[in-house]
């Protein structure tokens, strides 16, 4: 599944164990984060296209994501819940850096499955969207919380 999914569900838990239980709630959440890659790798994602629709799909979500983050008061605990919530990414795709550099060791350490459940490009694009709610959602919580 595609990043912002992750950063969703990662900053919600992250974010709910921070409120339920401060830092030592927050490296539970986190924890929890990590692992929930799994499950949501369970669904596979339709790619976006070209690189400009791709593009266009990628880094709306991540710029409400930062102003979520900032506007939340809390900007950790969001930073936290993306890199949580996308660890499995970042180790496997070796820091994103894979899709530039073409002979890189095509190896993954946690991507060794398939996606149980096959989304079409609607379905994917609704879930980018849903995310930027989650973002938003999560925001005003936190700011609520502040
Ligand atoms: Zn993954």
């Amino acid at each position: 599944m595609y990043s912002s999914s992750h950063a969703a569900i990662g900053t919600t838990l992250v974010a709910g164990g921070f409120i339920a239980g401060g830092t030592g709630g927050l490296i539970v959440g986190a924890a929890v984060a990590v692992v929930s890659h799994l499950f949501v790798d369970y669904l596979g994602e339709e790619p976006y296209g070209d690189l400009t629709t791709s593009a266009i799909w990628e880094l709306i979500p991540m710029l409400i994501f930062a102003a979520s983050a900032l506007l939340s008061g809390y900007p950790m605990v969001f930073l936290v819940g993306w890199l949580a919530g996308n660890l499995m990414d970042i180790i496997d795709k070796k820091l994103y850096l894979a899709m530039f550099l073409k002979n890189v060791d095509p190896w993954y350490f946690f991507h060794k499955g398939k996606p149980k459940i096959k989304l079409d490009l609607a379905t994917t694009k609704m879930y980018a969207f849903m995310s930027c709610i989650v973002y938003v959602t999560t925001a005003i919580i936190m700011k609520g919380y502040a």
